[in-house]
């Protein structure tokens, strides 16, 4: 893919926030990023926290983090606490205390109330399918509940009643009085409340009514004094069901809302239902799996938290459903690991050379950059030994000249460090390499060999003084541009070559590298020690991304 604007062009939220400034409309804008605690985070909510974070941030105003907690079933501390330190590692901090819907069920419930006494609220009790059957279709209105012409003092009763626990879960709920026949469904006496007898999270037992979203989400923002109430532009639709409880309530503020599209990504699924799917059938190994478009998966692939940041500029803001290129999230990883990423060697594929006239027990030091481009990135020390590995890829008995590789009777480079010729193959009984005998050539070190070329420059590691790890070769999890629209389910577009396990050599520093430090290993790809697994005893690296686009390649050819 072409190289994306560094530049990113400016958006319409961007411009709406500040015309609100200058004209005066705003001292202060105030935003909120609101996920509701039923999973891990992904690349999706990236883009709205990056959106929300970001424009308080760039204006001098506050952004909160409010999680829209309606739905105790399916909401857990555990994905709180991801949440929260998702939101962290991206670089954001919001304002004050983290905050819950929950925080305002005592507000909410008065504002019910405030609702039966205008009445404008009542208790109906349909069941859930005389309720959809009432409610009418897109293009039939629908009708009047039985139980809409309640007396206030009924409905006052009732809902008390409702919030005391003496009614079953299912035998009633309380409605917004709006009109049945309103085009937009929304308006047609939405639930408000509903009986659950479940313990909530953060509110333990206190309740067993709980207000609906669309009932919670708009009041949470009014109560916040959220000036700019962002979200995806499937709400669209609840934004007149929003203003109308705003309008006919007694709330302290009047935020606006703004829709923007959802990211959708190729080659990935975006929704916290499907993702917990591949979870629970165990696909991947848990949320943050670095297979994963979670926040927490991209993380443990070796993301870092400012090439999220530039992917969710480079996409841009808009109000039209597209689909990003998975090639522009990986772009944006390996743009910043190619700047900042230290150089390392590590061979995936190891096959043994023995230097036949090295002698036997000595080791040299060789100089290698820490990075080509970087001075503040300190040269390494890398033992030369009488064995080393090389990758096998890096070997063939025989091959053309397009071959840039070591040949039998051929010269290559170690990098860094001497030209070797092979000039022996060993092999076991099937007929296996197990083995080439190489002999070195001293004169070559920092300097080309007089009279004769080399086929190219291959890397190595010390078979003495390298360390073993287990690398994780991962790619994308998905084999189909589109999983969750291809026949037979996303399930059946798995790709099978997504987790590929390499017990490798690495030089020997590698081993003490910090979990989440990020290297180049030269020639192979960006890789990163495992945020949990990795440590000196027992190294473990991911792979991030390869060193080019090879999807865009073989596609094409
Ligand atoms: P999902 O459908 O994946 O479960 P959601 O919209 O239900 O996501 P929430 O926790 O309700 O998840 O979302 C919190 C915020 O993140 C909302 O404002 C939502 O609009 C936004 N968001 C969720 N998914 C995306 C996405 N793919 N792109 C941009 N913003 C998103
Ligand atoms: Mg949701």
């Amino acid at each position: 893919m072409s190289k994306p604007d560094t530049v990113a062009p400016s958006h319409f939220l961007r411009t709406i926030v500040r015309d609100d400034l200058e004209s005066g409309k705003y001292a202060k804008i105030a935003t909120r990023f609101p996920p509701e605690p039923n999973g891990y985070l992904h690349v999706g909510h990236a883009k709205s926290i990056c959106l929300n974070f970001g424009l308080a941030d760039e204006f001098g105003g506050t952004c909160n983090l409010r999680f829209d907690d309606t739905n105790p079933e399916k909401e857990s501390e555990e994905y709180v606490r991801s949440i929260k330190e998702d939101v962290n590692w991206l670089g954001f901090q919001w304002d004050g205390d983290v905050r819950f819907s929950s925080n305002y069920f005592d507000e909410l419930h008065a504002y019910a109330i405030e609702l039966i006494n205008k009445g404008l609220a009542y208790v109906c009790e349909l069941n859930a399918e005389e309720m959809r059957e009432y409610r009418g279709t897109l293009k039939q209105p629908g009708k009047n509940s039985p139980y809409r012409d309640r007396s206030v003092e009924e409905n006052l009763d009732l809902f008390n009643r409702m919030t005391a626990g003496e009614f079953d879960e299912g035998t009633k709920v309380l409605r917004a009085k709006i009109d049945m026949s309103a085009p937009n469904i929304n308006l047609r006496d939405p639930v408000m409340y509903r009986i659950r007898k479940v313990s909530h999270h953060q509110t333990g037992d206190k309740w067993c009514v709980y207000p609906s979203y669309d009932f919670t989400h708009g009041q949470s923002d009014a109560l916040e004094g959220i000036t700019h109430s962002i979200c995806t532009l499937e709400f669209e639709d609840h934004k007149p069901l929003y203003n109308w409880f705003i309008e006919n309530l007694d709330v302290p503020a009047q935020p606006i809302q703004y829709e923007f599209s959802r990211l959708n990504i190729n080659y990935t699924v975006m929704s916290k239902r499907k993702l917990a799917q591949l979870v629970e059938s165990n696909i991947v190994n848990g949320w943050d799996d670095p297979r994963m478009p979670t926040i927490s998966g991209l993380r443990r692939r070796g993301y870092t938290p400012a090439s999220l940041r530039n992917f969710c500029e480079m996409i841009g803001v808009t109000r039209s459903d597209s689909m990003v290129d998975v090639g522009m999230l990986e772009y944006a990883i390996r743009d910043d690991l190619d700047k900042n990423a230290a150089r390392a060697m590590a061979v995936l594929d190891p096959l043994k050379v023995t230097i036949s006239n090295f002698p036997e027990g000595e080791v040299e030091m060789l100089t290698a950059a820490g990075h080509p481009n970087r001075d503040d990135m300190a040269e390494r020390q890398i033992p030369f030994t009488k064995t080393v590995y090389i990758d096998r890829a890096d070997f063939r008995e025989e091959a053309n000249k397009k071959y840039k590789r070591l040949v039998t009777g051929g010269e290559v480079r170690l990098r860094y460090g001497y030209c070797v010729r092979a000039d022996e193959v060993i092999k076991d009984e099937n007929g296996e390499i197990v083995e080439l005998i190489c002999s070195y050539d001293p004169d070559t070190l920092g300097k080309k060999p007089e009279g004769r070329k080399i086929r190219g420059v291959i890397h190595w590691v010390s078979a003495t003084h390298g360390e073993q790890a287990e690398v994780r070769v991962y790619d994308r999890l998905f084999n189909v541009e589109q999983p969750d629209r291809e026949e037979g389910g996303y399930e059946a577009h798995i790709n099978p070559e997504s987790l590929v396990v390499k017990q490798a050599y690495i030089e020997p520093g590698l081993k003490l590298a910090n979990n989440e430090e990020r290297f180049q290993f030269e020639r192979e790809g960006y890789f990163v020690a495992d945020r949990h697994d990795h440590s000196a005893e027992k190294p473990v690296f991911n792979k991030v991304i390869g060193l080019r686009d090879s999807w865009a390649k073989i596609e094409g050819a």
